[in-house]
């Protein structure tokens, strides 16, 4: 099949020589300067021509292995009401992170950050016999967050591009199930891309459920660390490594006051222990959900407001216990749930930790119960919301697994896959008839690739100091021919081109008239296609150049034996 020439000639194409003054990634400074993507606004992007093709071809491959494993996909919107999210806690959950708007009316509305509760509706909506599932539906679709800090170009938008699947299955096997053929998915849409990736153990923290893992393409860039074993196969997001807090001084420490509760409290019986009403908001509070003390609210910072609470708990999971004040009371605070899933920072977990001595080496944790940072004193060395920027664990800390020192690598995430099990089926009450004809609660799976993410991902592994540098199936075309600059030159340029069109090869041909020959070279560097075609002062001989623009290797030989060794 004829593939298309672009003369860039006729094309809408505005090289820069500097980098943006804004841009701190590779990917950045070089997806602009290369004239693939325009910033419109923070963290908001537009895709020029070139990109718009790489994107495409990302978005091809995800498409076609997402098929593969019998996903079909559909397009959900993504201006959303409010209402399914606030059933299901995250109106509030996501805090600033989710972007609010009213309609005419003054309705509610937000912008989808992500769609499992649509998602859900939807199923309950189409399938009602467990004939019906399993189900593995997607979309590659448009995700609104307005992140705290939207830097490093597309690697962090405000609006970004997701493929968003979700499985429904009747029992735990069937999601273990789904959750492989994602797996393997995955595995092969990171391998097509050409990204050097890594399957680590994650946090599902926020997002709820129980497995988790993450893809993790390392590159200095990222915003994740990662431990890895050179021993063994353990790998994780230091968010998700647990290591053992040494034994340590309790002296002088008092514990938490505890309030005496009846073993089923409910809102209404807590909130009369406190002397409150059950619709009060509370500072200095600790709540306790399985013994586990899951939301805390800080003096003159957070705060717990008890019915929402009542509203999203179950109330005979829910104790709770006071405790005057957290500054200086580093012996309180060990685990932490913090900003993550897309979380905005709203859901904490401190659990007390009395073996902890203050101001010595002192272990608190990131985004997880025994997940943990080193020599950290809360109040002294961080607020509460500068909490994610504190690192977990240190190279050389032993494995969980074997005890081998881990080693620490900067890792972008590209992909996230989590066994959702039935939060969100309960929350919507999503059964199905089961074969005994008595209804079956559908369990879930939610697994996320950032399609505009994983371009700039590619673009901070591949490219070089001379620009970018694609693999050939996302590059936005397979040859970059230059047509050094006089006449002759130009039209065996253009006529090659159209050979390699006609025999199905993706040419960009560099026909510019009044541009020198050095800028057309500098621009195919930069550019990045896989194999750049110059033709130049042997025109005149019937020889071309090929250059690989990987490894810099040159070639000259006759145009038609080019044409072939290409076609
Ligand atoms: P991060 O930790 O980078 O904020 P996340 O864990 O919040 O990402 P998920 O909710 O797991 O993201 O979403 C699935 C995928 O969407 C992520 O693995 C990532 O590739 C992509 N993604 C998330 N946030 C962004 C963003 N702001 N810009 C671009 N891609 C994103
Ligand atoms: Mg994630
Ligand atoms: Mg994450
Ligand atoms: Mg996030």
């Amino acid at each position: 099949m004829a593939a298309r020439v672009q003369r860039l000639s006729q094309s809408m194409l505005k090289t820069l020589r500097d980098d943006p003054a804004d841009a701190e990634t590779l990917s950045h400074k070089l997806l602009v300067r290369a004239g693939y993507v325009r910033r419109t606004a923070a963290g908001i992007w537009s895709w020029l021509p070139l990109g718009k093709r790489v994107l495409e071809n990302v978005t091809r491959i995800v498409r076609e292995e997402m098929d593969a494993i019998g996903g079909q996909e559909v397009l959900l919107p993504a201006l959303l009401p409010r209402e399914p999210y606030e059933q299901s806690g995250r109106y509030e959950e996501y805090g600033d992170l989710l972007f609010r708007l009213k309609d005419r009316k003054g309705g509610d509305y937000l912008l989808g950050p992500t769609h499992e509760e649509i998602f859900t509706q939807i199923v309950k909506d189409q399938c009602s016999s467990y004939k019906d599932l399993p189900v593995i539906i997607y979309q590659i679709q448009i995700k609104y967050r307005d992140e705290a800090r939207p830097r490093s170009g597309i690697l962090r938008g405000r609006e970004f591009t997701m493929k968003d699947a979700y499985s429904f299955d009747t029992s735990d096997d069937g999601l273990a199930a789904a959750y492989e053929l994602h797996r393997g998915a995955y595995q092969r849409i990171f391998q097509r891309l050409g990204l050097d990736y890594r399957v680590v153990s994650a946090v599902s923290g926020a997002m709820g459920g129980s497995a988790s893992e993450e893809f993790l393409a390392p590159a200095a860039a990222g915003e994740d660390t990662f431990a890895d074993c050179p021993n063994c196969d353990y790998a994780a997001n230091t968010e998700a490594v647990t290591i053992t807090v040494p034994a340590g001084d309790t002296a002088g420490h008092p514990p938490v006051e505890e309030l005496d509760t009846p073993d089923t409290p409910t809102i209404e019986t807590l909130a009369a222990q406190l002397g409150v009403p059950a619709s009060a908001t509370l500072k200095n509070l600790l709540v306790k959900v399985d013994g586990e003390i899951t939301a805390v609210a800080v003096p003159g910072d957070r705060e717990v407001d008890l019915g929402k609470l009542g509203e999203h708990l179950a109330p005979a999971e829910v104790e709770l216990v006071t405790a005057d004040d957290f500054t200086g009371r580093p012996d309180l605070v060990r685990g932490y749930v913090g900003p993550q899933g897309g979380m905005a920072g709203k859901a904490f977990r401190y659990i007390a930790d009395p073996r902890v001595a203050p101001g010595t080496s002192w272990i608190t944790g990131a985004n997880k119960p025994d997940t943990h940072a080193r020599n950290v004193v809360c109040g002294r060395d961080f607020e509460v919301d500068q909490y994610l920027d504190i690192a977990v664990v240190e190279a050389g800390d032993p494995c969980p697994r074997c005890g081998t020192g881990l080693t620490l690598d900067r890792a972008i995430e590209i992909g996230h896959i989590f066994q959702l099990g039935r939060k969100y089926a309960d929350t919507f009450e999503l059964d199905v008839l089961g074969q005994d004809g008595k209804p079956v609660r559908v369990t879930m799976g939610s697994y996320g690739v950032g399609v505009t993410r994983a371009v700039a991902a590619l673009a901070e592994q591949t490219a070089d100091e001379q620009g970018l540098c694609w693999p050939r199936e996302v590059a936005p075309a397979d040859v970059h021919v230059v047509a050094a600059g006089k006449a002759a030159q130009t039209e065996l340029a253009l006529e090659v081109s159209e050979q390699l069109g006609a025999a199905g090869v993706r040419v960009i041909v560099d026909d510019r008239a009044g541009v020198s020959p050095g800028v057309k070279f500098t621009d195919a560097e930069l550019i990045g296609v896989p194999t750049i075609l110059v033709v130049g002062r042997g025109a005149k001989d019937g020889l071309v150049e090929l250059k690989d623009r990987r490894t810099g290797t040159r070639e000259e030989l006759p145009v038609d034996e080019a044409v072939a060794r290409l076609a």
